[in-house]
């Protein structure tokens, strides 16, 4: 719930939108948070139709924008929590990322980036789009689309394609050799303070009254399915033990860290069962049936609209 400067993957709703939507979701059907969700899919006493709002990766503008309006309207939400990047004062890598490759007033014509692989190198110019024309085709592009208006947004493509590819300490190791090549934007971060992982305290704030879930996203937000079976446990396991010292409650609810149904495996679904979670939400398109697996929730992506528009995707969402 922000109003960032790009948004390539269409992750923010601006606060005066999110407060259209509560009215809408208020007025369409019950709302749950996952856990109970869950629990109500077991008994199979779900409400005919209900809702669930759900974030991820642990921002602190669900504290600062959220909070207070889910507040206002009594709406509850879980909010998946990737535990490695609390106390963080840098941005996600791929709000970083972008803020270099879209916004940055110049490329290197190449960029050069070492991996486990061997090296790895994307030829940006001599062509690169000047920051102005990036920066304007920027503000409204979507990167899902694929297309590239200009060099620049291919740049940002293939290097996020291939940083989400690696393991994290690879990523890591490649965000550093991207900040040693790019002069970073005047003002990288433009979203401001709230555009940042939350701290522990935060979590703990957001927790503080029950009506926001905590949920786990694993610990460095790696896509699970490049790890091994032992690591992917580790990742799934140690969030849950972090997040449940900060908030002293039990953590239930799960998240697949990108949450497609190429980002993990039967194998990653049945480590969370395991783990004692009751839920899992991956990023499937679709609504939440009887029969659903519990461990394979499917989502609907919430864009920036105004709530007319969402009140007639539910519908639709309703129908399908
Ligand atoms: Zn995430």
């Amino acid at each position: 719930v922000a109003t960032p400067a790009v948004d390539p993957w269409r992750l923010s709703v601006t606060p005066a939108h999110f407060e259209e939507h509560l009215e809408v979701l208020k007025r369409r059907a019950p709302l749950l948070n996952i856990q109970e969700l869950a629990t109500d899919l077991r008994r199979g006493e779900t409400p005919r139709r209900f809702l669930a709002v759900t974030f991820d990766d642990g921002y602190a503008d669900n504290l600062y924008n959220a909070r207070p309006l889910l507040k206002r309207h009594g709406v509850p939400a879980t909010v998946f929590i990737t535990s490695g990047w609390l106390d963080r004062t840098t941005p996600f890598w791929w709000d970083e990322l972008q803020d270099l490759i879209l916004l940055s007033e110049s490329l290197p014509e190449t960029l050069r980036l070492e991996s486990a692989e061997g090296p790895w190198s994307y030829f940006a110019g001599p062509a690169s789009a000047p920051v102005d024309t990036g920066r304007s085709l920027s503000r409204g592009w979507n990167a899902s689309s694929g297309d590239a208006p200009t060099k620049r947004h291919a740049a940002y493509l293939a290097i996020h394609a291939f940083l989400s590819s690696q393991g994290p300490s690879e990523c890591e190791r490649g965000m550093k050799q991207l900040r040693a090549q790019i002069a970073p934007p005047p003002r990288a971060g433009e979203a401001g303070d709230s555009g940042r992982p939350m701290t522990a305290a935060e979590v703990a704030d957001l927790a503080r009254d029950g009506l926001v879930e905590i949920g786990a996203h694993g610990r460095t937000h790696a896509r699970l399915v490049r790890l091994s079976a032992p690591d992917q446990r580790q990742e799934i396991v140690e969030s849950r033990r972090h997040l449940e010292e900060i908030v002293h409650a039990r953590v239930t609810s799960f998240a697949y860290p990108f949450g497609g149904a190429q980002d993990f495996t039967p194998e990653t679904a049945a480590i969370v069962r395991e783990e004692g979670f009751v839920a899992a939400c991956a990023t499937t398109r679709g609504a939440v049936r009887e029969n659903a697996d519990p461990w394979r929730l499917p989502r609907y992506h919430v864009v920036d609209s105004d709530g007319e528009t969402l009140d007639r995707r539910i519908s639709q969402w309703f129908a399908a």
